[in-house]
């Protein structure tokens, strides 16, 4: 597999020369972790990542945006980190805050807003690649971040993340023979989910994209809010939790050891009522 080993390659020599990502990946392997089940078809694992507070806690607001420097701009991104080129306009970069094994960013070289409708061909291709990862996508009001640079990310695959619709959340399935049919039936999905929030410059989505079985597997996790009321309350009823695509698949991510010790399933259920959007 030549992108899996060039990608296990840069892990090895940026932990090296990389003091910090050598750091965060070792507490990585003492990380936290409690499950819930729902029956026999869908579990969610939360995961207590206090590393991870500056992306849960960023401010996604046009004009915070606008005013501050992006930090996946090449010109601003820490000396240390190196890439490997993908299709000549990505680069393929060691995430310093991991959820996942080998969490790897992959901006675009061109600061451009987070948009997904033109560039699923390119990330089913990275997909293909590498199929012992999960890719995934999250949108500008759905868990990005950098909402105003295009980045993808992906991690070695874990069950949770695969896991399709089922009655907590909605997931909108495709399954492709190639990336061609596979981009014809995301486009009638997006077409479908844009009919449904015709205000937004893009519907609200999280897109899972992993190989099975030789198939191109597509999983959109349609969106009607950014965040849940938990994440702006107060005292005891606040929990800091800011779901993108990796939460709405079924590892959700706590940054606050009392969320991580306080969160049950009622509050899962609830949290994915009010951000998912029901498909009839
Ligand atoms: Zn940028």
């Amino acid at each position: 597999m030549g992108l899996q080993n060039d990608i296990e390659n840069l892990f090895s020599f940026q932990k090296n020369e990389w003091p910090k990502l050598n750091e965060s990946i070792s507490i990585l392997d003492e990380v936290r972790e409690k499950q819930f089940n729902w029956g026999d078809n869908f579990s969610v694992k939360v995961q207590f990542n206090p590393a991870r507070i500056t992306s849960t806690g960023a401010n996604t607001d046009y004009r915070h945006i606008n005013g501050r420097p992006c930090f996946i701009c090449e010109q601003n991104r820490p000396t240390e980190q190196k890439g490997i080129v993908f299709l000549e306009k990505y680069i393929i970069l060691c995430n310093p805050f991991p959820i996942l094994r080998n969490h790897i960013t992959i901006p675009l070289h061109s600061h451009v807003p987070q948009r997904i409708r033109n560039k699923i061909g390119e990330m089913l291709t990275l997909t293909e690649k590498l199929p012992d990862y999960v890719v995934f996508y999250n949108g500008p009001k759905s868990g990005a971040s950098a909402p105003d640079h295009f980045h993808l990310q992906a991690g070695l695959k874990v069950p949770e993340l695969m896991q399709g619709d089922n009655e907590l959340r909605s997931c909108l399935m495709i399954e492709g023979e190639s990336i061609t049919e596979s981009i014809e039936l995301f486009e009638e999905v997006y077409q479908y989910l844009r009919y449904q929030q015709p205000e937004e410059e893009e519907p609200m989505l999280n897109v899972i994209t992993f190989m099975e079985d030789n198939k191109y597997k597509t999983h959109i996790f349609p969106r009607k809010l950014h965040r849940p009321k938990q994440f702006y309350a107060e005292g005891s009823k606040k929990l800091l939790i800011s779901p993108g695509a990796l939460d709405m698949a079924g590892i959700i991510i706590t940054v606050r050891e009392e969320d991580f010790d306080k969160i049950d399933k009622q509050d899962i259920e609830d949290i994915y009522v009010q951000v998912s959007l029901p498909i009839m």
